[in-house]
């Protein structure tokens, strides 16, 4: 029982080491197949938004539903903006990957916890420092 308990302690420690410890290229192989796949997604969207475009443009109609093709256009223009600008953020994170930079704070050069990151891989600011910019 004892042997057990100690043992339990051990893998504790390791995982919360683990937490604060540089990126290993298994973890960073890790994020970077995260962060390919979201890519993917959204470059899948901005397709499906420009084709949206164009058969919206192509759309000839009755005045009442130019003012709904309009609304619908801006829809699309602030979606594949902002999907651009998602994309723009991961793929800094990805070049970050690529420099060995990726999970460090660009503010404090602290190490971002892997738990933060794992929910956003495109953070790229610490707990704390991110509190103090705010967002
Ligand atoms: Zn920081």
């Amino acid at each position: 029982m004892r042997h057990i308990l100690s043992q339990c302690t051990v893998v504790w420690c390791v995982h919360q080491l683990s937490e604060i410890q540089v990126l290993s290229d298994k973890k960073a192989a890790h994020f970077r197949e995260l962060l390919e796949g979201r890519i993917a997604e959204l470059n899948r969207v901005l397709a499906d938004a420009h084709q949206e475009t164009q058969t919206l443009s192509t759309r000839s109609a009755d005045p009442a539903d130019q003012a709904a093709s309009e609304y619908e256009r801006q829809m699309l223009a602030h979606k594949i903006a902002s999907t651009q600008q998602m994309v723009k953020t991961l793929t800094q994170a990805l070049q970050r990957i690529q420099r060995e930079t990726f999970g460090e704070c660009a503010h404090c050069g602290g190490d971002i916890s892997v738990k933060r990151l794992e929910a956003l891989p495109w953070a790229r600011y610490c707990v704390t420092c991110q509190e103090l910019i705010g967002q």
